[in-house]
């Protein structure tokens, strides 16, 4: 059975009386408007726990003031429904005023590290949505608090927010594993999103030019080219020659740290974003190393 609540004690209560008899508990925190990609990170969220809430709060602290987060997609009844299939026990559904009480002044920013190191919440996404992952941090910091895991699902379609939320995580303190679920694609690879039910026909099909990128880039570095530089100019060139797309970025970065590298000497993400007629569309490919060569 799936219980629906948008209160905070219904929340404490039922987790608290899992946690007595010894359940372990999962969470998936979405936006909503759900699709196979968020499905799966439910179902591998009962693999990894007894118990499963999944949230649904469409985050306004995370969208700028241009953004789309009056139209982002809604739709309650519908999620619900479907979770209810995929083995959740909870969906956990707060208004802004639960998450947010009295406008809420306390927000989670990460900043330089101790000896200077930048963080993962550094260009790429942050540099096109200023804010972005401070809205983002804050809202999973509550949400851990809130629900108190054991463990939380989080997609490497938005891998820098994975990394974000790993580095929050460790520099938090928080006692909660971290599982990052593989990206879910339709046939021609392009990664599902709720946003690509904004796309018309002829720019949905434009946008299996981003995958198909990645893999190319992806097969140069496993052929052995080590010239970051070199890779991330064929990748931005294949991204440009689609008139349909505004690149906004196409990088490689450290898979740890998610700084961009110029050369390849350890496993690396390469993370992509385009604008496709106003609807942001991210995706990446993680680039392992033979391991007698990655220093990680
Ligand atoms: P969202 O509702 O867009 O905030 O996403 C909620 C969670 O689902 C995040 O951890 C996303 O990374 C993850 N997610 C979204 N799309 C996909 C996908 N295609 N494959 C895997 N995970 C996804």
């Amino acid at each position: 059975m799936c219980l629906t609540t948008d209160s905070v004690e219904a929340l404490r209560e039922l987790v608290r009386r899992w946690k007595r008899a010894d359940e372990r508990v999962a969470l998936v925190p979405t936006m909503g408007a759900l699709h196979e990609g968020h499905l799966a990170l439910v179902r591998s969220a009962a693999r990894h726990a007894d118990r499963v809430v999944t949230s649904v709060f469409v985050n306004p602290t995370q969208f700028g003031p241009d953004e789309d987060f009056e139209r982002y997609p809604r739709r309650p009844d519908e999620d619900a429904a479907l979770l209810a299939e995929h083995g959740c026990d909870l969906v956990f559904l707060p208004d802004v005023e639960t998450i947010y009480p009295g406008g809420s002044l306390t927000f989670v920013d990460l900043g330089d590290g101790l000896a200077g190191e930048t963080p993962p919440s550094t260009g790429m996404e942050a540099a096109f949505r200023p804010g972005h992952f401070r809205g983002v941090a804050t809202v999973v910091a509550k949400l851990f608090n809130l629900v108190d895991p054991d463990v939380a699902i989080f997609g490497q379609k938005d891998a820098q927010q994975l990394a974000v939320v790993r580095q929050m995580v460790r520099d938090l303190h928080f006692d909660i594993e971290i599982v990052g679920h593989p990206t879910v694609r339709e046939a021609d690879g392009l990664a599902m999103s709720s946003r690509n039910a904004y796309l018309s026909p002829e720019q949905r099909a434009a946008a299996a030019r981003i995958h198909a990128t990645l893999r190319a880039a992806a097969e140069a570095i496993q052929a052995g080219t080590r010239d970051a530089r070199a890779v991330r100019e064929v990748m931005r060139d294949s991204l440009s020659a689609e008139p349909l797309f505004e690149l906004n970025y196409a990088e490689i970065v450290d898979a740890e740290t998610f700084r961009p590298v110029d050369t390849i000497e350890s496993d690396v993400i390469l993370p992509v974003a385009v604008d496709v007629g106003g609807t942001r569309l991210l995706d990446n490919l993680r680039v392992d190393l033979p391991r007698q060569e990655s220093r990680s």
